[in-house]
């Protein structure tokens, strides 16, 4: 089976998690809008000034220089926040501050660096300007009854500030799903605790959970298993709690991988085994009516499974239909000579030379070597038997940043 295959399958059993919540601005972050927001004001609500400097009439200006100043008579000060009953006519002047609401007859802001103050309430204006400059026009942004955001956006930080902007303290979102993660295997011990002999820390189980946390849904850790299906089929039933079921380890063709067996006892194993490298021996199955996914127990092989399939089903339950990463095409730093008959997902450093972008895959890509994820941005996706590739060819490259911003 091919990924896409396999991400086929695993999304036709995914949908939004229902009814959408209400939450702050702050939890909203990162979540899928619900509602379209319609702003009901004029942004900005009044017309102010962009600079700090004086409210004029352009027309007074019209023949002014350095050479030939025009002399204006200041009138007051207005500051931002305040209400504004000013009016100003010909030959006068408002000193006014950046955001501060245009007096009334004036159409222009001469900036400060443009004037000179000359005496007592006089200023001298060293340039034109043009109806309009440096204005901010009540609406200008956005309208009173304008749909500002759509249903299904991504909010990110601008958006935050958009939803603020219009007045919305609560905002409608889809619901983030809730991933249990469980690791099995009798080798492992948790960080913290002494190594016996033959003994490993279990890492997959914080790292699952750091990328569940960034693909936006909230971690569940369950403590993890040793290699005997009661236990596994125990832990897995306290699993059921969580919106999505994942397991490390124990999904391969071992003596004592009973993962799979659990799986099809206790619920179906839709699918085992996808075309690619790392990752081979991956398992997704439906077990207690959730989406169970029983990761390879290598660390790398654990975390690219993760991120080709469960992070679209948890963007898939989040409501953002956006699930696939940027796929870009970028030349190659240097040769890269794996040939595999699987499609090869290749840790790698983004470089830039000179003006152009070029992708780099680590040198070590075994599937238990943790330290080339160190510093990788993206994977570069090789097809099945294909390659050698020399320096400059173009290849498929995934882009793991940004996830949200
Ligand atoms: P398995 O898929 O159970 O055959 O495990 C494959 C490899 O991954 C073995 O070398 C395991 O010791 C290792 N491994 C399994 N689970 C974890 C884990 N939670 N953390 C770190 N390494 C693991
Ligand atoms: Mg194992």
């Amino acid at each position: 089976m091919t990924v896409e295959e396999a991400q086929k399958r695993i999304l036709s059993h995914t949908v939004p998690i229902m009814p959408p919540e209400s939450v702050g601005l702050l939890e909203a972050w990162g979540r899928v809008l619900a509602e379209n927001i319609v702003s009901p004001d004029d942004i900005p609500g009044f017309t102010n000034s962009s600079m700090d400097g004086f409210a004029v009439l352009a027309n007074d200006l019209s023949q002014a220089s350095s050479a030939n100043p025009v002399t204006l008579r200041i009138k007051g000060t207005i500051a931002a926040g305040h209400p504004s009953p000013h009016s100003l006519t010909h030959g006068e002047a408002y000193k006014i501050m950046t955001g501060a609401p245009l007096p009334e007859g004036a159409d222009a802001v001469i900036q400060s660096e443009w004037t000179q103050i000359t005496g007592e309430n006089l200023v001298l204006a060293l340039s034109p300007v043009h109806p309009g400059q440096n204005v901010r026009r009540r609406g200008q942004d956005i309208q009173q009854g304008e749909q500002v955001l759509q249903a299904g956006s991504v909010i990110k930080s601008p958006i935050v500030g958009i939803l603020a902007t219009v007045g919305r303290k609560n905002v409608m979102v889809y619901r983030k799903p809730t991933v249990a993660i469980v690791a099995t295997g009798d080798e492992l011990v948790e960080p913290g605790e002494e190594l016996e002999p033959g003994k490993i820390r279990n890492s997959n189980t914080f790292a699952l959970a750091a990328a569940s946390l960034a693909a936006g849904a909230d971690p569940i850790i369950l403590p993890p298993v040793p290699d005997t299906r009661e236990m596994i089929s125990q832990r897995f039933r306290q699993a059921a709690s969580a919106d999505i079921i994942l397991s490390s380890g124990g999904v391969s063709i071992g003596d004592f991988d009973w993962v799979k067996n659990v799986l099809s006892a206790e619920g179906s194993l839709e699918l085992w085994r996808v075309n690619m490298k790392p990752g081979k021996p991956v398992a997704f199955g439906m077990l207690h009516n959730r989406p169970f996914f029983g990761l390879p127990g290598n660390p790398v092989s654990a975390l690219v499974t993760f991120e080709l399939f469960v992070r679209p089903v948890i963007r898939m339950m989040m409501a953002d239909d956006q699930w696939q990463r940027t796929i870009l095409r970028l030349p190659l730093y240097e040769p890269f000579s794996e040939v595999h008959d699987r499609r090869h997902y290749v840790r790698s450093r983004l470089v830039q030379d000179g003006d152009n972008l070029y992708i780099w895959p680590y040198k070590k890509q075994d599937s238990a070597v943790q330290s080339s994820w160190i510093g990788a941005e993206a994977l570069m996706v090789v097809p099945e038997n294909s390659g050698p590739y020399q320096p400059g060819d173009l290849l498929p490259v995934m882009l793991l940043t940004g996830d949200v911003s």
